[in-house]
């Protein structure tokens, strides 16, 4: 395709990355299953070493099944480049490497997926580096939560496990202020229902195991830079701004300007901690999101009838869902994700944590399991289970108390998801 951006999101979502195998015309992007690529000769191969050239090397770094998929993820969010790998939590640490060091911190949103919260609470300490829960409703306390040492603000578009919706524009606006850049999780959302970028966002990630793959059946994560971010304007990143040794020197933002954190990506961050998406993977995703406009819109019509069900069910004391009018974030969904609230959301169930476990029991369409963004309708009740490590406060913080049940409404009939969750409601209550 030569003039991508003219065109509308469910064209790119088919064609973006994609072009007729230039060796055999493939129509459909071939699933590349080669670790190696010959080098024309040896000073086509010294020049890929230099990152003089942008070529393939080996499947650590780059592969052409992959590349596809990265240029129709960084399409559709609008971004300049970016980097897939081996998982939404691999991406996390791809997108913070470049940023951190020892002694230095992140502030997080508090509501988070359940994963994440764990990520950076616990096992980034090991790297030395800090994060900072703070409830991101309120900006005062997150732009009191930034210190000299903080180098990348945190949150999700659309926020596990609750559904709420993030003011991306407030938030980008505090970071932009702190001169540090802002990184969202655009899992639950998908770039169809918020663009991160266009409020600001300099990075998104992505758990691609979710949503943009769409059916549940590979790992894998994405880091999208909007190559708006001046990494040297000031001397807080220099992985980005200062000579790289391993590289002769070379200053990865003043070599590759709105490029850079991508090419740094794979040059430094695939290269060295080696977290790589495999093509098959890649290949399963390109086909998921050819569909993901259909999908999400399906999703959305569903969410919101089952969510409008459950608020005016006795067996319910309350539903989290931002679609409906009565959520505090309802008129945030018009200016952050206008095309719906996602699917995702948690209902208080009365009989608390016993309850809980009963309704997931007894469900027959749905599925407990620990996943969400599949065409199938998922349900977890996340204190007993994702949500588990965390102590009760957090466990409330994040949204996740022991009365909370999580859905990811599916694309089944809305009618069927509706009648399995009453008599579940009911075996759950009796
Ligand atoms: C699942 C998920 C992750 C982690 O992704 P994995 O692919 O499971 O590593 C991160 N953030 C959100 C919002 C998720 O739903």
């Amino acid at each position: 395709m030569t003039n991508e951006t003219s065109y509308g999101f469910d064209t790119l979502q088919i064609h973006a990355g994609a072009r007729p195998d230039p060796a055999t015309g493939a129509r459909q992007v071939p699933i590349y299953q080669s670790t190696a690529y010959v080098f024309r000769d040896a000073e086509h191969a010294a020049a890929l070493f230099n990152l003089q050239e942008v070529g393939y090397i080996y499947s650590r770094l780059t592969n052409p099944t992959v590349a596809a998929l990265q240029e129709r993820v960084a399409t559709l969010e609008g971004g300049a480049g970016a980097v897939c790998c081996s998982s939404g939590h691999a991406a996390q640490i791809m997108a913070l490497f470049p940023l951190m060091g020892p002694g230095l911190n992140i502030v997080a949103s508090s509501r988070l997926y359940g994963g994440t919260m764990t990520q950076f609470s616990q096992t980034i300490k090991r790297f030395g580096w800090e994060c900072t829960f703070v409830d991101f409703d309120d900006l005062k306390a997150v732009k009191a939560a930034i210190d000299e040492n903080t180098r990348a603000v945190f949150c999700e578009a659309i926020a596990n496990p609750g559904g709420h919706i993030t003011d991306l524009d407030a938030i980008s606006a505090i970071a932009d202020d702190a001169g540090i850049p802002l990184i969202v999780d655009n899992t639950s959302a998908t770039p169809y229902l918020c663009r991160p970028i266009e409020h600001g966002a300099t990075l998104v990630v992505h758990s691609t195991t979710k949503y943009l793959t769409g059916n549940g059946t590979v790992t894998g994560g994405c880091v999208v830079d909007s190559g708006k971010f001046d990494w040297a304007a000031n001397d807080k990143f220099p992985s980005l701004s200062q000579p790289e040794p391993a590289y002769h020197g070379l200053k990865f933002a003043e070599t590759f300007g709105p490029l850079a954190f991508t090419f740094h990506g794979i040059a430094i961050g695939l290269r060295d901690l080696g977290m790589t998406m495999n093509p098959q993977a890649a290949h399963y995703s390109l086909m998921g999101i050819e569909t993901l406009s259909l999908r999400m819109e399906r999703h959305v019509e569903n969410a919101k009838k089952v969510a409008a069900w459950l608020e005016q069910d006795d067996r319910i004391d309350y539903v989290t869902y931002a679609g409906l009018e009565s959520s505090p974030y309802f008129g945030l969904v018009e200016k952050i994700c206008p095309r719906g609230a996602g699917a995702l959301f948690t209902v208080a169930v009365k009989g608390g944590y016993e309850a809980c476990i009963k309704l997931v029991d007894s469900l027959e369409i749905f599925s407990h399991v620990a996943n969400l963004g599949d065409t199938r309708s998922l349900i977890i009740h996340s204190a007993s289970t994702t949500h588990r490590q965390l102590t009760t406060e957090q466990q409330e913080a994040a949204g996740a108390g022991p009365n909370i049940v999580r859905l990811s409404i599916g694309t089944e009939d809305a009618d069927d998801i509706i009648a399995d969750l009453d008599q579940a409601l009911s075996k759950a209550t009796a």
